[in-house]
């Protein structure tokens, strides 16, 4: 039973692709011929050098990405973005718009608002605990960007498409939906994203982030705090994440080479949640929290009858092989996070024991 694996749906740290982790475990003690684990080599050494490449490569075929935009691995997680984006972009007087959707972008908001810069929630959805993603948005036209959560990985929302924005740059989080399907880089600034939930293991932080943004960085930043340190050294002003960039690089080649790119990954992740969506939408036994316009493909977040019931509900899926379905602590409920790496099988088993649960309990 030691190989046994389960359906896993956890929000992050999360499922990875299986023949991922199998190339992993096959290299983890002689890494191409070396006689040593990646986890043993150099950053500096040519071996390293051709996988923090490759990760890069791969992330801008794969995501169509002009000559205009930098790839960077970062640390610290989403969380040291919340931080770096205000003190990379918000000089001065100069002002930012946020729209707060959630546990993530109140946090972006607070630490913009810790180093006292300049900022303005232009709309919140709290009014209805974050069941939406607020429409009609008006943005101040000299704002530096323009700061949204792509996907609200606690509350099950995500924009379906991002708002106009005129000439002002979004700089999004999208720690829970990058390449998660096909998306338009007009306007993006920047993106940033924990590996953690759809291209790898915890550890690195990704950034994409245009060329005239990196411009406008002022002098005098703490080192490892500016994007120009990462940008001016190919991510390796320090040690880098080796291991989890090497990760993130099998995981990029699963998804152009097994999966076939972005356009089908899109496909598979819109299959995946009009699964479960279907399944909340045929019964009144689970309810879904989100505005059917605002729904999540990648976290789908529903309520029980009771919280007694949605306790059995998560020990009962455990028992049949189904980790992961027990909501954020914030928030309660069931929640089933169906990244990338989670199959259209293990979808559709976990709707069948939703169904048969449903059929003894309700
Ligand atoms: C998980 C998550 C974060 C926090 O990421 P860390 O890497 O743990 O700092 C931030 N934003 C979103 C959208 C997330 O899903």
């Amino acid at each position: 039973m030691k190989h046994q694996r389960i359906h896993n749906f956890n929000a992050g740290p999360s499922a990875l692709p299986l023949p991922v982790l199998e190339e992993m475990n096959e290299s983890l003690l002689n890494f191409k011929g070396s006689g040593m684990s990646i986890m043993e080599i150099s950053h500096r050494s040519h071996w390293f050098d051709d996988v923090i490449h490759d990760a890069v490569a791969r992330i801008r075929r794969l995501m169509n990405l002009g000559s205009e935009y930098h790839v960077l691995f970062l640390q610290g997680g989403a969380s040291l973005q919340f931080a770096m984006v205000p003190m990379n972009f918000l000089e001065g007087s100069a002002s930012a718009d946020y729209v707060d959707t959630g546990t993530w972008s109140s946090k972006a908001i607070a630490e913009a608002l810790i180093q006292k810069k300049n900022i303005r929630v232009v709309a919140s959805s709290k009014d209805r605990n974050y069941a939406y993603i607020p429409k009609n948005l008006g943005f101040d036209s000299a704002a530096a960007y323009v700061h949204l959560t792509s996907n609200n990985t606690i509350k099950g929302t995500q924009w379906a498409s991002f708002p106009d924005t005129g000439a002002v740059p979004i700089v999004t989080d999208m720690s829970s939906d990058i390449l998660s399907r096909p998306m338009d880089m007009k306007n993006i600034g920047m993106i940033y994203a924990g590996a953690q939930k759809n291209i790898g293991p915890a550890g690195a932080t990704v950034v994409i982030v245009r060329d005239d943004m990196l411009k406008k960085i002022p002098e005098g930043l703490p080192t490892m705090l500016s994007y120009k340190t990462f940008a001016d050294n190919n991510s390796m002003y320090n040690t880098p994440p080796c291991f989890t960039i090497y990760a993130v690089q099998l995981t990029m080649k699963w998804l152009e080479d097994t999966v076939g790119g972005i356009e089908n990954m899109g496909r598979i992740n819109a299959e995946k949640a009009s699964l479960i969506y279907g399944t909340l939408d045929r019964s009144g036994f689970y309810k879904g929290t989100a505005d059917a316009d605002s729904r999540s493909q990648m976290n789908v977040t529903f309520r029980l009858a009771s919280e007694d019931l949605e306790k059995k509900f998560v020990a009962q899926a455990l028992e049949n092989g189904f980790g992961g379905l027990k909501g954020h602590k914030s928030v309660g409920g069931c929640r089933a996070s169906i990244y990338n790496a989670t199959t259209v099988d293990s979808v559709k088993a976990l709707c069948e024991f939703m169904d048969h649960f449903e059929k003894t309990n309700g």
